[in-house]
Order: C-alpha cells, then structure tokens, then sequence
C-alpha cells in the first residue's frame, strides 16, 4: 500500500521574510492521517489556521499564499514543494509572520529540515488525484496543461531573452519515474533581475531579497559569485515551483503537466479548471502492491525515506 506520510519529530527553523526582510520563526509538525497540509499564523491572536487548498490562494504576481479573514501567509510554494517531493500529505506549519522564510530560496533547505525530522508512514492509504481528461488554461502566449498520466511528468518551457537565461537549457522535462526530487530539483533557486529588484524596493517588495536568497542578474550576466547549481537551473526552478503549486490541491497528482511561459497564476488557474469539471479527476489510493502503477511505486518508495 502507498501510505500516507507526517513528520516523526517536530522541527523549527528561523529565516528572513523575502518581502517584509524580517525574522520568520517555523515550526513544522506531525499531524493526523487525512489533516493535509494545514498553515497556522501562530502571532496572531486567536491564531488563524490556512489550509492548503486552491480556492484559498491569493496574490500570485510573485508568490503563491493563502488568504483568509484579509489575512495571510505567503511564499508557501518552495515549502510545498518540499512536501510533495518527500510525499508528505499532513503536517501543521506554525509561522509567525504573514510570509514562510525564503532561506536559501529554493526547497533544499526544507528538504533537509523534513529529513532531519525523520518521515513516517502512516496506516492510511495515499489519496492521489488521477487527471482523466486533458484540460488547458491560456493567458496570452503562456498557457498551462494537465494530461493523464499514470505517474508524475513536467514539462516546462520558459522565454526571457536575457543573456544568462538564454545560455542555459530552456526547456526541460523531470519525470519521477526516474528523476530524483531531491537530487535534480530542490536545489534550483529562484532568480531575479537586479532592476526588478530595484522596483520593487521602491514599492516594499522583496526587501529581504538579496544574493542569499535568489540568482540575481544584471542586463548581461549573473552576479552571484558561484553562479549556478544546475546547468539548467532557471527553468527547473520553475519546475520546482509548479510542483509546489498543485501541491495546493491537497493531493499528488498522477498527470502530465505541461507549461510554457507559466507561473504561480497559471499554476493555481489549471488547479481550479481541473477541479470545476468533475468528470476530468478522480481521487485513487494503491492498497495493492500489483496494482500501483511503477512510476508511482518508484517516486513513493519507502527507501526515499532514509534521511
Ligand atoms: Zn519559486
């Protein structure tokens, strides 16, 4: 049986807010079959929980978060990612500031931290959402799609015409029947442009960004000084964060996901085509080893759970 997954121990880390540049205080806790990914904003009084969930996400210009009652938690998609890369299906997350910590701006540092905790099944089976019918979101020139799949595939494609991005590959494919999460996608940081910055300073943004946290370019080159972990890293970050985005919609997918040009608003749009047409999803569980597609038994193995 695929089984449901929490955290052994609980675990804490302390970060920087990449918008508001303050101290964010983390703690990561087990939680009961069938909790989900549940977020808790433990500095509020009373504390307000925000449940993983498509319908709760808001404010997808340079994040995904969660809203609700007008409040918030943002920049949860690198954590997200995370979770769905170690198969994690129910934790509670205690932050005590609207935003999750960016650390080192990709999810390795959340791999470690969940690692570090331990991981354990639990005596419930994993309830994946399996894509029956292809569904498509467009915007322009970008567009989103879902495909059925009996296992997890991305594909993504990205266009910036920048030098540095253009030197690299700008397509690529991870297909967890045989990519490893945490070997060929955690890693990858988000990036920017020093004028985006700029701007964006200007306007409150970011202040917490810095050469620390992202891949920062200028008009021609990177400026980080050890330039970068993945020969293709731009666009697996942005592999990275789709699969912290339909993460969001509570449970593995077993699809195909496609996107050229996309990001966390295309990302949560498809979630909400996809679950608006009941006849294009259903929710499975593998109870019997003979029965569990090998793309699903590969990516859930219980060896990934060696820490
Ligand atoms: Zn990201």
């Amino acid at each position: 049986m695929i089984k449901q997954r929490t955290l052994k121990s609980a675990v804490k880390a302390t970060g920087v807010g990449l918008h508001g540049g303050r101290k964010v205080n983390l703690t990561l806790r087990p939680a009961a079959p069938d909790t989900g990914i549940v977020f808790h904003r433990v500095d509020l009084n009373p504390p307000l929980d925000l449940p993983a969930d498509p319908y709760s996400v808001c404010d997808t210009r340079m994040c995904s978060g969660l809203e609700k009652g007008g409040e918030k938690v943002g920049t949860v998609e690198h954590l997200m990612s995370a979770l769905a890369g170690l198969g994690i299906d129910n934790l509670h997350v205690d932050v005590d500031a609207p935003e999750i910590p960016i650390l080192d701006g990709s999810s390795g540092p959340f791999v470690f931290l969940l690692q570090s905790a331990g991981i354990e099944e639990q005596p419930k089976p994993k309830r994946f959402m399996r894509v029956k019918k292809a569904v498509e979101y467009r915007e322009g020139d970008k567009w989103v799609r879902l495909e059925p799949y009996e296992g997890f595939r991305l594909d993504f494609s990205i266009v910036f015409n920048h030098p540095a991005i253009d030197s690299t590959a700008t397509s690529v494919t991870v297909d967890f029947a045989e990519h490893s999460y945490v070997r060929d996608v955690a890693r990858a940081r988000t990036f920017g442009f020093m004028q985006d910055v700029e701007f964006m300073r200007a306007n409150g943004l970011a202040l917490g960004g810095s050469l620390d946290n992202a891949i920062v370019m200028d008009e021609y080159r990177v400026l980080n000084a050890d330039g970068l972990r993945y020969a293709d890293e731009f666009v697996k970050h942005k592999v990275l964060d789709a699969i912290g985005d339909l993460y969001l919609c509570r449970h593995p997918l077993l699809a195909a996901y496609s996107a050229h040009k996309a990001g966390h608003a295309l990302n949560n749009q498809i979630l909400r085509v996809l679950l608006e047409d009941a006849s294009a999803w259903e929710l499975v569980s593998f109870e019997q080893e003979a029965a569990t597609p090998a793309a699903v038994a590969h990516q859930f193995a219980p060896v990934a759970l060696a820490a």
